[in-house]
């Protein structure tokens, strides 16, 4: 399986990578400008400076060469940059309405014509005019033609383009631009909605994860699919519809700065979902110098646009640096998986799902396939397809994180166990002793109920080591510790080591005279073990016993219960021992 996915990797590579090599691009300018009966004459002419305005075009009236010989560079197989005048000679005054469609490269443009009236009429184009400010209402760039620049004279068209290709436009009808307006729905619109849509879904809901989880992970994923849907948007024109209707914004810009922003996020999510850095070091330099690559390329495209064109390898670079890119995101998936990270084989799946779809996009917009509405909505797929999958891949390191809590709460409860028990005696220890006697304490307090402490203290016990050893009574101590926890029926009673061969019991809602008897339960349990011990009075092991009972109070602490039952103690001593003596309190200690 492992070998499988990572040829099918491979292939995947060499396929885009092949793709995108021999990609190169066979534009042309359609000469007859769309409509080649609606022209009796279509000229172009370059203005070398941008700023030309009508009359000067027409000083220069017979520099105007035929449009058709507007052709591309043959070194760089690009127009040169430029500004364009369109000088068009209507053949006939056709009833139907004609618009111009303009290329979104186009920043800037003019229509003019002069008027029968001798007037200048003009209307401005192109992506820098806001959406809002535009006469026709598509997506796209599209200009009416007034009737009556198609009856009188000449109608001049200005473009001026930052960059060299693309930048130019065509003549629709009003029936073409409706069918066009019909199928960019069922193409463009469609799609796009429904894989933003999904994209956006998860993108949120990964942004609320992101606050109830604090795991900046979350942030990562959903930044990055909020940039592909804002950079998709971009692309097609309809952000200037629905996002920025009112701003001037050049559309390579946009999209190069969107594609930089999708790429960014995806690295960085990258490098926290497979911890990179620690775990493939190479790699992860290998990513930065490849998004290195990416993002200057993009900067140079969008602030120096013709630069790479003039090289002759805008079909080279770009393919390039992101096929490089997601090449390295890719193989950092592959490693992390071999490393025996679980996650990755989701990420390598989502990440599949990219390379595909930016593999038949490319090859649509180079024309290795047929250039469809699908092979355009294809990396937009391909990218709802890693929004999926990531996002399951991240629900999965939820339940991981949820496993690990769970082992560690398990460890955590084994510890704690661990750390309330004696270790000699096996019986409760001194801390779990002083939290349960506060527990009681302040719930004695709240109801009232009455709770006793017996302090239990072995007799003459150092003498008992002296003639048998420490470990003898070391054993004696397991022994008794026993004894006592076998008389103590309820759950509720606390058996604890206080210390030395001292122990103590704690009773809720036991009084005096209960616990006295308690008391003496456990010293007749620990003389029926029948130990020899020389020292006492009987020649068998005893204890002796103080006992104190009270109803706690908030203004008390229930050292007060601890140090009577201590006193009670060596009064049980000081009275010969093998004996409980009970401690006698002010009566305000028992209301
Ligand atoms: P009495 O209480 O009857 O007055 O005499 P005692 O000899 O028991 O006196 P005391 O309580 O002062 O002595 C405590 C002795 O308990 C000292 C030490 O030898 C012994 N002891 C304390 N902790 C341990 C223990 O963990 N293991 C063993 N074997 N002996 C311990
Ligand atoms: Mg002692
Ligand atoms: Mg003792």
């Amino acid at each position: 399986m492992r070998r499988f996915l990572t040829a099918l990797v491979v292939v995947l590579f060499v396929v885009v990578a092949a793709l995108t090599a021999c990609g190169a691009s066979e534009l042309q300018l359609d000469p007859s400008l769309g409509v080649p009966d609606l022209w009796s004459r279509a000229d172009v002419l370059q203005d070398p400076t941008g700023t030309w305005d009508v009359a000067t075009v027409e000083a220069h009236a017979a520099d105007f060469r035929p449009a058709s010989q507007l052709v591309p560079d043959p070194a760089s197989g690009w127009f040169a940059p430029a500004t364009l005048w369109f000088r068009l000679v209507p053949r006939n005054a056709a009833s139907v309405r004609w618009y111009l469609d303009v290329d979104f490269n186009v920043d800037s443009g003019e229509l003019v014509y002069r008027a029968p009236s001798g007037r200048v009429e003009r209307s401005a184009f192109g992506m820098r005019v806001p959406y809002a400010d535009r006469p026709y209402a598509s997506y796209g760039v599209v200009v009416p033609i007034p009737a009556a620049a198609l009856h009188d004279g000449t109608l001049y068209v200005r473009t001026a383009s930052r960059l060299s290709r693309f930048g130019t436009f065509a003549i629709r009808s009003e029936g073409w631009l409706r069918d066009s307006a019909e199928r960019a729905q069922r193409n463009v619109l469609v799609p796009l909605l429904l894989t933003a849509g999904m994209i956006l879904a998860l993108a949120l809901l990964n942004c609320v994860l992101a606050v109830m989880l604090r795991d900046g992970i979350y942030l990562w994923y959903a930044v990055a699919m909020f940039a592909f849907v804002l950079y998709d948007a971009a692309q097609s024109g309809l952000a200037w519809q629905f996002l920025w209707p009112r701003l001037s914004l050049p559309y390579d810009i946009t999209t190069y700065l969107t594609m930089i922003a999708y790429f960014g996020f995806v690295v960085g999510f990258c490098r926290s979902f497979l911890d990179l850095p620690r775990t493939a070091p190479l790699l992860w330099r290998g990513i930065v110098a490849c998004f290195a690559l990416l993002a200057a390329e993009e900067l140079v495209y969008a602030f120096a646009p013709n630069a790479i064109d003039r090289a002759g390898l805008y079909s080279v670079v770009d393919p390039l640096a992101t096929t490089l890119l997601l090449i390295v995101v890719f193989a950092a998936g592959i490693a992390a998986w071999r490393g025996g990270n679980p996650l990755a084989r989701y990420y390598c799946l989502a990440f599949a799902g990219v390379v595909i779809g930016m593999a038949i996009n490319v090859s649509g917009v180079y024309d290795l396939i047929r250039h469809t509405a699908t092979t355009d909505a294809a990396a937009g797929a391909g990218v709802a397809w890693e929004a999926v999958f990531l996002s399951v891949a991240l629900a999965d390191r939820i339940r991981g994180l949820n496993l690990r809590a769970a082992t560690l709460q398990g460890e955590r409860d084994a510890f704690e166990v661990v750390a309330l028990r004696d270790g000699l005696t096996g019986v409760a220890n001194r801390r779990a002793f002083e939290l349960r006697l506060d527990e009681e304490w302040r719930r004695g307090a709240r109801t009232h109920a009455r709770l006793a402490v017996i302090i239990l203290d072995v007799d003459h016990f150092k003498k008992y080591n002296d003639a048998l050893g420490h470990p003898s009574g070391d054993r004696v101590l397991f022994r008794v510790a026993h004894a006592i926890a076998g008389v103590l029926r309820r759950p509720e009673d606390l058996v604890a080591r206080y210390g030395g061969e001292e122990f103590v019991v704690v009773l809720p809602n036991c009084g005096r005279d209960d616990a006295a008897r308690i008391a003496d339960d456990l010293r007749a349990a620990v003389r029926r073990l029948e130990i020899p011990h020389a020292a006492t009075d009987s020649g068998f092991l005893t204890i002796s016993a103080g006992v104190s009972s009270v109803v706690p109070r908030h203004d008390a602490s229930p050292m007060a219960l601890i140090s009577a039952a201590d006193r009670a103690l060596y009064a049980a001593k000081r009275d010969g021992r093998d004996r409980v003596a009970v401690a006698r309190l002010a009566p305000r200690w028992y209301a």
